[in-house]
């Protein structure tokens, strides 16, 4: 199980300040049911435990920088013993799925509506087929606003929604998009000659400045919501290799939002 999911996204490809493959499980256990999701945390270990999973894959590490201690006396220690205390193993693919061919950006571009070839947007050093983020094409233009719409259509709801930042009359040909926090991809979406850049967790900052500066349009999405399409991609494909191969597995697109913001409430307007 393992060999087959490294072999969609392999370990090699990750950032090296990343922590990526099996986090805790036995490789040699049998493996029947799969669930995916994009956060290790506790709701969606409750999940994979109500539907009997024997594997999780997330996109997030659960320890990113080390740790000394899985005692129970913290939010990860207690799921690292609640996964390992039911037989769950979990794995993680995280910058070496951002990269991959089709990886995450990949589903997201195809979920906000971008059609065509899609090519990275920095291509991986060594192949040029993989690499951050994917620039497409829209089936016809469109005004920023009206593609702010289709996106938030073509993503899971979260409190955050779709913000942007630019004039809503501005019309777009060719858009630019990244899973996840993709405020070092803004030059390079500026240099691709986008007419628009959707992304998540951009600062006030660099993405006023790069607007002044007449760059692409930005979209901001939840960073949960950009990358849960790739789950249901992941899944397919690791099932479809495995089938061909001989092997059923049963797998399952957590849809939990675990998004860090959960309520939003708006202001007055200033006088
Ligand atoms: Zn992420």
């Amino acid at each position: 199980m393992i060999a087959e999911i490294e072999s969609m996204y392999e370990p090699g490809w990750a950032e090296s300040w990343d922590a990526v493959g099996l986090v805790c499980g036995d490789p040699e256990a049998a493996v029947r049911k799969i669930l995916f999701a994009v956060d290790p945390v506790a709701v969606v270990a409750a999940e994979a435990l109500d539907w009997r999973a024997d594997l999780i894959v997330v996109h997030h590490p659960l320890y990113l920088r080390g740790t000394t201690s899985v005692a129970a006396t913290t939010a990860k220690g207690r799921l690292v013993h609640t996964l390992i205390g039911n037989g769950v193993a979990l794995y993680t693919a995280h910058t070496n799925a951002d990269v991959a061919d089709p990886g995450v950006s990949d589903a997201l571009a195809r979920a906000v509506g971008l059609t065509g070839d899609l090519v990275p947007l920095a291509p991986a050093p060594g192949d040029p087929r993989r690499g951050l983020g994917r620039i497409g094409s829209l089936p016809a233009p469109m005004t920023l606003a009206a593609f702010a719409e289709r996106a938030a259509r073509g993503l899971p709801r979260t409190a955050w929604g779709v913000r942007v930042a630019g004039d809503p009359d501005r019309i777009l040909h060719k858009v630019a998009v990244s899973g996840g926090a993709g405020d070092s991809l803004l030059s390079a979406a500026h240099a691709a000659g986008v007419d628009a850049f959707l992304t998540a967790d951009l600062r006030h900052h660099p993405a006023g400045e790069f607007v002044e500066e007449g760059g692409p349009a930005l979209l901001d999405a939840a960073h949960w919501a950009t990358e849960w399409p790739w789950l249901a991609d992941a899944a397919a494909r690791l099932a479809s290799r495995l089938g061909a191969r001989g092997i059923t597995v049963e797998t399952r697109v957590s849809a939990t939002v675990t998004d860090a913001w959960t309520t939003t409430a708006q202001c007055e307007d200033t006088k």
